[in-house]
């Protein structure tokens, strides 16, 4: 389809859908809604009247764009497989034209700012240190007394991210010294089976180095030797569903140019929205697989020759939209889990509704984003969950934001943490 204009991208997969309202059921926008707008269906329409000129794309167009999760859960139930993630991720290309071609400019936001940062994870991580010590000192929570950044929501939520944590760098059988940046490599210990590349994703490098340190350590104990390059950067999702589709690609190659350097059994990744992310933007290239971390782990060999201490504790699973709609791979996490002696890992009751978390969503659609949340946070509570899993960092924070809001004590963690506490990592 390359070389053809976004307009007549539009145009040709809009003209798959048949209509028949298969998808409608499955999408929280119109659960929460009962719009026809606010369906697949009903956008898919839009879309291709937009592509075609016959209507406008004014500002109601846009906001029933903007509403849209890209959860893709439209997607994985179409009988005709119309290619809806793609669909609405060209329509804000469209949408971003238009706004160039009226010459009109959006003002800057704190959510521009994000996305600088986004674009050079290398900044985020500089800022590491600072960033603990303002959490460690509460400088964030006075700073925002001070001013009224407080009511903004997107610093409400910087200010209660999960402690930033710091990659173990040291040498040794544990390599427990913490540092302030990763190494390029982490040999495999015992007997040597492969050798993977491990994407840190952009935000994930500074509030998820829990589960980026597990990985490492779980993969080097079943003997696979674990690449980190310090070239490569975001994944490009935030650039591509916001339309930026040349930001989006620009990333790609510099990831491609990063792994491809290397020779690997696979890509890995601990953020499921990176993944879907990397594997349809072809970074792997034809020779290597992109693979969410729960998967490779079970297909993993090793695992007569490492230890773990059984937890006898029931394991709630949130099963994040990208993982399930578009990666497939949501058995894989109950798979892992199971490795654990003692672990019943039980499903979160509504995982086939996004979170809400969505990217950059719970900071631009917030009160739908509470709504979805909040339907979550009442299973939780009356599940009574202790501990809770996800494969996506973006809904771990979104998650643990609301738990906190609620006064709810359940833990969110990735399964691989989980796993690698009870082989002996102090997380
Ligand atoms: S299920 Fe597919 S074909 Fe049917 S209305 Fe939805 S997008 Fe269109
Ligand atoms: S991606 Fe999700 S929110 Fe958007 S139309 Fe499809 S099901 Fe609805």
């Amino acid at each position: 389809m390359s070389g053809k204009s976004i307009k007549d991208r539009v145009t040709e997969e809009s003209n798959q859908c048949v209509a028949c309202g298969l998808c409608l059921p499955h999408c929280p926008t119109y659960r929460l809604l009962q719009s026809e707008a606010d369906s697949p269906r009903g956008r898919i329409a839009l879309m291709s009247g937009a592509a075609n000129g016959r209507i406008s794309m004014n500002a109601r167009f846009v906001e029933h764009m903007e509403r849209c999760l890209t959860c893709r859960a439209c997607e994985a139930v179409c009988p005709n497989k119309v290619a809806y993630g793609d669909l609405i991720d060209q329509t804000k290309a469209m949408i971003a034209q238009q706004t160039k071609s009226d010459g009109k400019k959006r003002s800057a936001s704190l959510q521009d700012l994000l996305i600088l940062f986004l674009h050079w994870p290398k900044r985020l991580e500089s800022l590491r240190r600072l960033f603990s010590f303002a959490q460690r000192s509460n400088a964030l929570r006075w700073f925002g007394k001070l001013s009224r950044l407080s009511e903004h929501r997107l610093f409400r939520f910087v200010a209660q991210l999960p402690q930033v944590k710091f990659p173990y760098v040291g040498t040794g059988d544990g390599y427990a010294h913490p540092g302030n940046s990763w190494r390029e490599v982490y040999p495999a210990q015992g007997q040597v089976r492969g050798s993977v590349g491990l994407f840190l994703g952009c935000v994930a490098r500074i509030t998820d180095v829990e589960t980026l340190n597990a990985s490492i350590y779980v993969l080097n104990r079943l003997g696979y030797t674990v690449h980190v390059p310090s070239a490569q950067t975001c994944c490009g999702a935030i650039d591509r569903h916001r339309g930026a589709l040349m930001q989006a690609d620009s990333l790609m190659q510099q990831n491609k140019k990063a792994f491809s350097e290397l020779s690997l059994n696979a890509i890995i990744s601990t953020a499921s929205g990176c993944g879907v992310q990397l594997l349809e933007s072809g970074v792997a290239g034809k020779q290597v697989d992109v693979m969410d971390i729960s998967h490779f782990l079970v297909a993993a060999d090793g695992w007569d020759d490492v230890k773990i201490a059984p937890l006898s504790q029931k394991i709630w699973v949130h099963e994040p939209c990208t993982l399930r709609n578009v990666l497939r791979s949501q058995q894989y996490p109950y798979q892992l889990l199971a490795r654990i002696p003692g672990v019943q890992a039980m499903p979160l009751a509504g995982n086939d509704q996004c979170c809400g978390a969505a990217g950059v969503y719970f900071i631009e659609q917030p009160d739908l984003a509470d709504r979805l949340l909040d339907e979550k946070l009442v299973k939780i509570k009356e599940n009574e969950a202790s501990c809770l899993v996800t494969s996506n960092i973006g809904c771990a924070m979104h998650i643990a934001h609301g738990l906190h809001g609620k006064g709810l004590a359940a833990k969110v963690m990735h399964p691989v943490a989980l796993l690698a506490r009870q082989m002996g990592l102090e997380l």
